[in-house]
């Protein structure tokens, strides 16, 4: 290996990538977010500076079969970035210029280790925001966003990120580069190779840059209405009373009652035990008060014990913050398997009660918030710290919240992806003549299979 080493060093030295083999560096590149997968020990890490930089990795490691590990922020909570054995590890984060912001046509241009919030304030600069937020958006990378077609608080309104994607820039396994989509709202020349590659968890090649598509920025930060329920059910009613009312809220967030406990354990907020669910919202049309006193009047209506707006941005900020206590929270009872599932919203009580009835079957403790106006509900399995691979228990827990989801007519990941673990259950829902169509597309465009190896599929 030390000599296909110094034929990278060599294949790299064009550009102003750097390598590294140092054992504490390459340690630092093993693991993502994710607290159950066991990761392999890389060959090492190869940081990217530009598109010729990936290019050359990638001829190379087609060239010697090896596998190569793209990575953005390292926030994976399904293992999509933990490395394998032997690979390189390649990184983008230090691609992070933003080469274009462009108001008038409200799209920006950028590489694909600019950090999600980074992207936002640019454009808030002009007045406009990149919508995608997924609650990683300080320290998660677009190119990670788009490699996991990331979600969002903000999705109930503006959609994933597959909805702010316009054109990619994406280097294949071998080192040729594809240039996908354009730079217009509309276009439907060939097929739809940008949303090919979104997703595609970089099994299919390593993405570069990104044509994003901007939108208006709301003028004020968005009134914030939260509202207390004495069960999980109650609340899931006023989210679909909510929406069947076509209030069009920028933010839907709904809490059960194990995470209220473990923010009332963590930070005092009082909640107590007769509170089931919170439920958060905001509207950000800047229309008024009036879309968020509608939501309360419904809430009351549904039963909430409770149900409050916000006076000013300060109390705004501060009723939000409830939701992203969420994870530290659960976080400080245990490991946290972080998961993921995505049910028709009409489903959302019912799923609640499955995790619920899982919880209870297998003696694990699962606390679960929700984007309730998308269905999408993260599920937190929590064990005891300990080796990599989880406990029986929790396998068998989290198979019967998968199958539940399925049976509902929902999807086993709304937003964080197949990664390392979900694949055992990936073919239960796309069935044999999708996996089919899935390994012959992995086929033609990784024909060695090194692209991000044992992910996905
Ligand atoms: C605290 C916390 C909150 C989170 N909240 C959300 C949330 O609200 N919504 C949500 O969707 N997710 C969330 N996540 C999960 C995670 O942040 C997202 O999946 C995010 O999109 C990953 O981006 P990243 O830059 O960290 O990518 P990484 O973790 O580095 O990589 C993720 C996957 O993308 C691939 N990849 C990375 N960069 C590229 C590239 N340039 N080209 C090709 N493939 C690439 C990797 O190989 C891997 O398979 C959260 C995670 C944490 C830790």
């Amino acid at each position: 290996m030390a000599t296909a080493l110094d034929d990278l060093r060599s294949a790299l030295s064009a550009g102003r990538a750097s390598i590294s083999t140092d054992p504490d560096v390459v340690e630092g590149y093993r693991r993502d977010q994710t607290t159950i997968v066991a990761p392999g020990r890389p060959l090492c890490v190869v940081a990217a500076r530009s598109t010729s930089d990936v290019a050359a990795t990638l001829e190379w490691a087609q060239r010697h079969r090896v596998p190569v590990v793209p990575r953005g922020g390292g926030t994976s909570l399904a293992g999509g970035a933990t490395a394998v054995d032997g690979c390189v590890v390649l990184t983008l984060d230090k691609m992070t210029a933003i080469t274009e912001l462009d108001p008038a046509n409200e799209l920006a241009v950028a590489e694909a280790g600019v950090r999600n919030a980074e992207l936002d304030r640019a454009a808030a600069g002009h007045g406009l925001m990149y919508a995608p937020d997924p609650s990683s958006f300080e320290i998660s990378t677009i190119g990670g966003n788009l490699a996991t077609n990331a979600g969002g608080l903000r999705c109930v309104k503006y959609g994933v990120t597959r909805d702010s994607v316009l054109g990619i820039e994406v280097v294949l396994a071998g080192g040729r580069v594809l240039r996908t989509g354009r730079r217009t709202v509309k276009g439907v020349a060939g097929y739809d190779l940008t949303s090919l590659f979104v997703g595609s968890e970089g099994t299919l090649g390593v993405i570069t840059s990104a044509t994003l598509r901007l939108r208006a920025r709301p003028a004020e930060y968005p009134r914030t209405m939260t509202a207390a329920f004495g069960s999980f059910a109650a609340a899931a009613r006023a989210v679909m009373a909510i929406l069947a009312a076509r209030l069009s809220p920028s933010l839907l967030e709904l809490i059960d009652r194990a995470t209220l406990r473990a923010i009332d354990d963590y930070r005092g907020l009082g909640f107590g035990d007769r509170t089931g669910a919170l439920l958060i919202a905001q509207d950000d049309a800047g229309g008024g008060a009036r879309p968020v006193e509608e939501m309360r009047a419904i809430c009351l209506a549904q039963g909430a014990s409770l149900a409050e707006i916000s006076a000013d941005e300060a109390e705004s900020r501060q009723l939000l913050e409830i939701r992203r206590l969420a994870y530290p929270a659960v976080e400080r009872l245990g490991r946290a398997l972080v998961e993921d599932v995505c049910v028709p919203r009409t489903a959302l009580a019912e799923m609640v009660a499955r995790i619920e009835a899982a919880a209870a079957t297998h003696g694990v403790p699962i606390a679960t918030v929700a984007h309730a106006g998308d269905g999408n509900l993260h599920p937190v399995f929590v064990t005891d710290p300990g080796p990599d691979d989880l406990p029986e228990p929790v396998w068998a827990a989290a198979d019967e919240v998968f199958s539940a989801a399925l049976e509902l007519g929902g999807t086993l990941t709304g937003e964080h992806g197949v990664g390392v673990i979900k694949r055992r259950w990936l073919a239960r829902e796309l069935g044999e003549e999708s996996m089919a169509v899935h390994h012959a597309i992995k086929d033609a465009l990784d024909p060695a299979g090194i692209m991000n190896p044992g992910k996905l599929l």
